[in-house]
């Protein structure tokens, strides 16, 4: 079960985990590293371009420049003419782009007359050593390889503070309500923050190990990460475990340490934030004034409303495994889930595709990851996220520091793209947040739809009302989110295969589900 290779690696995560923890990040420092990051983000891409693409003969990225007939030098002299997003669009016009599809290694790389086979492994940065991999969890890429690296975690901790200073929540104690590994969202943060001067002081985790079936390397990581920062004077918390239906313990915990400190944060991800809120309401606790950094789901307008009804702060955070964290909101947002993009460390492109089982058109992100510690080396790869970038001006700190350009609406396609769903579900998530709430009681977190694919790949929706709602009558609920669709749905936009499987739309009475402690609006599975 274990190896050598596995005690070395153990022992490589122990000493850099004493590294990590024996220095300290300030907010200047941070300020100060941002700025020399954009400085110098020409440099490193080119650096980052020369090192790991074309001198390494195993790059997938080097078959597709090589396809496209492109050298070093022609892609130093277009970004030093026209800079690094019109070279990326170039390349991108020249087939040098991962799509989302092979990214994972699910789809064959087909460019012109070129065809190979990828590996997820092969995006990984060949300069790192192999400490730890862990796979994503939750609904944005099951089962993604991710290695732990220490350094690129660091170099993303400048962040941090920057985050809170902006949202005015440096001095506020901080609480996590998210998982252990597999899942990268507890044990990140727990590091990160003890580096800032800022220990996380209670750690929630909303599923067990066993809930999210973590293995046994990652139970023995867990610990070991905890106990040898310990080893190294790092009092870290250990996680506690509180179900999504135990909001009020959370809750409770912030109303108390506001009471105690004035104020209080708490990082989670959006679906939980709304039942935490949710809870301080129908318990009469006070937690006026604290934050939300949220993210891992979309802050939509009616889940913000949500938070916003405590009298609590929603501060949207856009982050994916494979990229650790790509922007943060701030006070004077424009959007719900507006948040300000760290192009410091990465530069992206929208390239319209074709969703697919649908004859619906998005600008699908494509990322590029500048920085030579990145665990996966990105260049134009595309995610499953689509959404509005544009440049705008709010006068925040991160403004100062050079991040002008503003990401929001940011959707996935690629959850939505069973039997014709794409554009049902943006419209259903209206119906499930806003209408049966307001009409039937409960919250956005309480209504659910719930998409089954059985052996036979046959298609099976049912809506989830949680037990919590009270009594309803499942014809008039069915009636009432039929009718509404017939309302909202824009005309010859419906998949037709769609309306055969509403006669299969079922009430369910059970609690909605959640993967990794996310309850997503729309849930798809495949049972097993
Ligand atoms: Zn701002």
């Amino acid at each position: 079960m274990f190896s050598v290779s596995d005690i070395s690696r153990y022992y490589g995560l122990a000493f850099g985990l004493r590294d990590f923890l024996r220095n300290k990040i300030t907010l200047e420092q941070s300020k100060k590293f941002i700025s020399t990051r954009l400085q110098n983000r020409e440099r490193n891409f080119l650096n980052l371009i020369q090192k790991v693409i074309y001198e390494n003969p195993e790059s997938p990225y080097l078959k597709l420049l090589k396809n496209a007939g492109c050298e070093f030098g022609d892609i130093e002299s277009l970004v030093n003419k026209d800079g690094i997003e019109p070279t990326l669009c170039k390349l991108l016009e020249e087939g040098v782009y991962i799509s989302w599809e092979e990214f994972k290694g699910k789809r064959d790389v087909i460019r012109g007359g070129n065809r190979f086979h990828v590996r997820e492994r092969d995006f990984d940065n060949p300069l790192l050593p192999d400490y730890y991999h862990v796979k994503t969890s939750g609904s944005r890429s099951a089962g993604t390889r991710t290695i732990f690296d220490l350094k690129y975690l660091w170099e993303k901790s400048y962040y941090a503070l920057p985050m809170l200073a902006v949202n005015n929540a440096l001095d506020a104690p901080m609480g996590l309500w998210m998982p252990g590994l597999p899942s990268m969202a507890g044990i990140v943060p727990l590091l990160r923050y003890w580096s800032l001067g800022r220990p996380i002081a209670r750690w929630f985790s909303p599923v067990t190990e066993s809930q999210v079936q973590a293995s046994l390397r990652d139970r023995l990581a867990t610990r070991f990460t905890i106990y040898s920062a310990r080893l190294w004077g790092a009092k870290l918390v250990k996680p506690e475990y509180v179900s999504l239906a135990q909001a009020v313990k959370v809750a409770r915990w912030m109303a108390d340490t506001r009471k105690q400190f004035e104020t209080c944060s708490i990082s989670c991800f959006v679906s939980p934030a709304v039942k935490i809120c949710q809870a301080a309401i129908e318990n009469g606790l006070d937690i006026e004034g604290t934050h939300f950094f949220v993210g891992g789901e979309p802050l939509t307008e009616a889940k913000r409303q949500q938070i916003e009804a405590a009298g609590a702060l929603a501060v949207p955070r856009y982050f994916t495994t494979e990229i650790d964290i790509i922007g943060c909101g701030c006070p004077g947002t424009a959007a719900d889930d507006d948040v300000h993009f760290f192009h410091d460390s990465l530069a992206l492109i929208e390239h319209q595709r074709k969703v697919e089982h649908t004859d619906t058109y998005v600008n699908a992100f494509h990322f590029t990851n500048l920085s030579l510690s990145a665990p996966k080396i990105m260049l134009n790869v595309e995610s499953d996220d689509y959404g509005v970038m544009e440049t705008r001006s709010c006068g925040c700190l991160f403004e100062q520091l050079g991040f002008v350009r503003h990401l929001h609406h940011i959707r996935s396609f690629a959850k939505l793209t069973g039997s014709g769903m794409t554009i049902i579900g943006s419209d259903f998530v209206h119906i499930l947040e806003k209408v049966l709430p307001q009409k039937y009681g409960g919250a956005a977190t309480d209504y659910q739809l719930l998409e089954e694919e059985d052996n036979h790949g046959q298609t099976h929706l049912n809506l989830i009302v949680s037990p919590s709602v009270g009594a309803i009558n499942d014809s008039e609920v069915i009636n009432t989110v039929l009718s509404e669709l017939h309302r909202s749905v824009r005309s010859g936009k419906l998949a037709a295969g769609f309306w055969s499987q509403i006669n299969t739309l079922q009430v369910k009475r059970i609690y909605p589900i959640s993967s990794s402690g996310k309850v997503m609006t729309l849930h798809l599975t495949k049972q097993k």
